[in-house]
């Protein structure tokens, strides 16, 4: 008898690859493990077994494998059933779905690139001869790869070797490695609340006036609480008061002062104390209920709840019930949103059952997590994590938790496999007979139509959580505005008196301008020239900061121009605005204030956006200018006035779904706005206040932003009324990828007739030299989409076998919106 395997490898390839083994290792062997096969002339992968049969390949002659690597499965049934269902709902090869769905660890292959894990001190002793003949050579050279290893060894087989020497934690694969983020404790003081009241204070003030520079620090106190209206710092107290360190703590041991810290419990979760979930209040509970009513007859529900209306504590019941039944929970998120304050409040309900699946977290600490969700460890019962956790191992998952699940970053548009992780949680879920809760405060329009027709179950809370009210939204005309002379620069006279009032009342301001960088463009004068980026047909951008023009497209970069390159002019201007030039404005304005940004800019790095978002909590920032970024689920308690500095650019956005959007994004960043007691503020500025959006907008008012964009959605045939597929070409010489496209457009029309648009060429025709074609394919609901895809396959691969089309790159992205 002979045995062969089928193996994925993580290379887009159409078809699997066959192996041959021996009868001992088809023994051995079960799919799901991994195994080092040779693949060309001298390249090897690692694969996943994926069916294992006797039947020998027709077109070649089967090679032998070269290691197996696991002791068993590292992927399971469920899994590669997922991968499957990927590969074909989005038109990607199994190999595709593999790279994504595998930490970089798991995949060690030729051109791997190994370093010595220097985070801890390591002990020699515990390495084998050759794995410790690899770790030395990693002190003489710093980076080595697999046939380097091979050459060090004198042997072919090294997977082995270097996965023990990951496992010991010797060395790493290729990545960067962070370091953990702790956020640093600022230590304030108040007066003890004994002596909040007229007497006692008045007895405490005689009582010092034998310690007169105790007196002083008291008074001071006063002094810097009544001018900031915000908590006083330690160190500020020291400074203004002059008074010695001692000092201070003389009066905080004899009770006078109180020491504190701003959120403490968001240090990292240490102990193994969890403290019970909260009592849901009257409109959770009805929520609560209904949504495990709905579950008896849906798999998929909505929770449709505003803003601060305690979704999270709904979600919190929902997870207990799970672990009750020994299932595990998958709480999906967009990689923003998930910050310490989401993680550290279910650590605090759940204690260490909270896994994190993070991509800016290291490769050792991905495959941790793979491992104990994988042996269903009481340590991964709850995973929290942005879209690619719904690659994890779970083998007995109860519930999918999709939060936030109108935000776009679920949508991986590249590489392959160009999925929705929503979409794919749902598919997922089935597959495990597990539910799946949307959950959104402005949910995307197709789960919105999908629950109207029935498909999903709808829950809705519709006041927030305390009877907090909604903030209260002004639209301000900047038209009418200008015209009448009230703008400096960015600001219309409401938007400084609200700032003003705020700032002065000690509370903080958040600013939104949906673009970073100072000035989009920059246009000359006197001939209308605008710097174009060399590799991309667009404008570059001007970053004050480092006084340079960026291409937001390809990364290019160059010095700021002095002079107009076409006609030599110097009068440049500045078009438009960036954040950067928003974060200067209110320096001006509001000199006294502290204001910071937060963009892709400022926030680089595994912290780079925690380290703000704690600045904020800790009211070192009064005031933030941000981009999108800041409408992620963030609970400021602080913040009262959000300004949104042009709604107009949002909703002129050439895109079909630029008002669905516009509508989220600004329901979004307003509902960081008072989300205690106090009622929050929100001014929108705008060039049409009439825009239905923006009195949507201002009415909160979701019912009717849904029903007048889906009847467009019917009259011009998009989604979710129709299905769409675009097909992308790509090539760097124009005129192949124009023929090249019109050959591809005509072959669709021949089949699918009116519903095929374009060739178009894109708003933004050429990205790093490669000019870009783009076909859509609408698909109306009673045609069948398998067949659709049939069909496009079909045409794609006679495409491919025209000899002058072969170079031209094709992208097939199904739901690509
Ligand atoms: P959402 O997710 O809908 O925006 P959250 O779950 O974050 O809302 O709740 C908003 C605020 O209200 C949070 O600070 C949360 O701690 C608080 N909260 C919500 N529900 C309760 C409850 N049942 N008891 C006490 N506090 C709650
Ligand atoms: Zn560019
Ligand atoms: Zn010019």
């Amino acid at each position: 008898m002979v045995y062969f395997i089928d193996v994925i490898i993580p290379v887009p390839l159409q078809k699997l690859f066959t192996y041959k083994i021996s009868a001992a290792e088809a023994k051995f062997l079960k799919v799901g493990m991994r195994v080092a096969v040779p693949f060309g002339k001298s390249k090897i992968y690692t694969g996943i077994v994926y069916h294992i049969h006797n039947n020998a390949p027709v077109a070649y002659e089967a090679k032998d494998i070269q290691q197996i690597l696991d002791d068993s499965s590292i992927v399971n049934d469920i899994q590669l059933q997922l991968w499957n269902w990927m590969a074909s709902y989005y038109m990607c090869t199994l190999g595709d779905v593999m790279r994504a769905a595998l930490p970089s660890a798991f995949i060690l292959e030729s051109e791997t690139v190994i370093t010595l894990n220097t985070v801890k001190t390591f002990d020699e002793s515990i390495l084998k001869d050759d794995e410790f003949l690899v770790f030395e050579a990693l002190h003489h050279q710093s980076t080595l790869k697999i046939h380097d290893i091979s050459n060090i060894l004198d042997k072919k087989n090294v997977l082995p070797v270097i996965k023990r020497l990951i496992e010991k934690d010797a060395i790493i694969v290729e990545e960067e490695v962070y370091e953990k983020y702790i956020p640093k404790l600022v230590r304030y003081v108040k007066l003890h609340t004994h002596f909040s009241s007229e007497k006692e204070l008045h007895n405490l003030l005689d009582e010092l006036s034998r310690a007169p520079k105790q007196r002083d620090v008291i008074m001071t106190l006063f002094s810097i609480s009544a001018k900031t209206k915000k908590p006083v710092k330690v160190s500020d107290l020291a400074n203004e008061s002059g008074a010695s360190s001692s000092i201070i703590k003389a009066l905080i041991d004899k009770g006078v002062l109180e020491e504190y810290h701003i959120q403490t419990d968001r240090v990292q979760y240490i102990g193994d104390e969890t403290e019970n979930s909260k009592l849901l209040n009257e409109a959770q509970k009805t929520a609560l209920s209904e949504i495990n009513e709905s579950f008896k007859t849906h798999q998929v529900t909505l929770l449709h709840g505003v803003t601060s209306s305690g979704k999270t504590e709904v979600y919190v019941k929902l997870i207990e019930a799970v672990l009750e039944k020994g299932e595990q929970v998958l709480y999906l998120l967009p990689e923003i949103a998930l910050t310490t304050q989401l993680v550290t409040r279910l650590q605090n309900y759940f204690g260490e059952q909270v896994s994190v699946f993070h991509s800016k977290y290291s490769a050792h600490e991905r495959v941790e997590v793979w491992n104990h969700v994988l042996r269903n460890s009481a340590k991964a019962k709850i995973v929290l994590g942005a879209r690619s956790s719904i690659f994890l191992p779970f083998n007995n998952l109860g519930l999918i938790i999709v939060d936030e699940e109108h935000e776009q970053s679920f949508k991986q548009f590249d590489p392959a496999p160009r999925y929705h992780a929503r979409d794919t949680a749902v598919v997922f879920a089935h597959m495990h007979q597990a539910k799946t809760l949307l959950g959104s405060a402005t949910p995307s329009l197709e789960s919105y139509f999908n629950a109207q027709q029935g498909k999903y179950g709808l829950v809705e809370i519709t006041t927030r959580f305390n009877d907090v009210l909604m903030p209260d939204i002004e639209l301000v005309d900047i038209k009418e505005k200008l015209k009448k002379k009230r703008m400096k620069g960015h600001f219309s006279d409401r938007l400084i008196e609200e700032m003003t009032e705020t700032l002065k009342e000690g509370h903080q301001v958040i600013l939104f301008q949906n673009r970073r960088g100072f000035s989009p463009i920059v246009e000359c004068k006197t001939c209308g020239h605008a710097p174009q980026c060399p590799n991309c047909d667009v404008s570059l951008t001007y970053h004050q900061y480092r006084n340079q023009l960026r291409c937001h497209y390809c990364g290019y970069h160059a010095a700021m121009l002095q002079d107009c390159e076409a006609c030599g002019s110097q009068d440049l201007d500045n078009k438009g605005f960036g954040t950067e030039q928003i974060e200067e404005e209110v320096k001006v304005l509001f000199p006294d204030y502290k204001v910071a940004r937060m963009d892709l800019d400022t926030t680089r790095g595994k912290y780079g956006y925690e380290k703000i978002i704690t600045a904020l909590e800790q009211q070192e920032i009064d005031v933030l200018v941000g981009t999108q970024m800041l409408t992620k689920g963030l609970d400021f308690r602080n913040v009262k006035l959000v300004g949104i500095m042009n709604a107009d650019t949002m909703l002129n956005f050439p895109d079909f779904r630029a008002h669905e959007r516009s509508f989220q994004l600004m329901l979004q960043v307003a509902g960081r706005a008072g989300r205690t007691e106090e009622r929050g503020k929100v001014l929108i500025q705008t060039y049409n206040p009439h825009h239905n959006i923006l009195q949507q907008v201002s009415t909160n008012n979701y019912i009717e932003m849904f029903n007048e964009q889906m009847n467009d959605r019917y009259n011009f045939k998009y989604p979710p009324v129709y299905k769409q597929i675009k097909v992308t070409l790509k090539h760097k010489d124009y005129n192949r990828v124009e023929t090249a496209s019109i050959w591809y457009a005509k072959s669709l029309r021949q089949v699918f007739k009116e519903n095929i648009l374009g060739p178009e060429a894109p708003p933004i025709a050429r990205i790093r030299n490669q000019f870009h074609k783009n076909i859509l394919v609408k698909i109306p609901k009673q045609q069948s989409l398998a067949k659709t895809k049939e069909a496009i396959i079909k045409i794609n691969n006679s495409f491919l076998s025209v000899k002058d089309f072969r170079s031209v790159k094709v992208i097939l992205n199904v739901d690509n919106f």
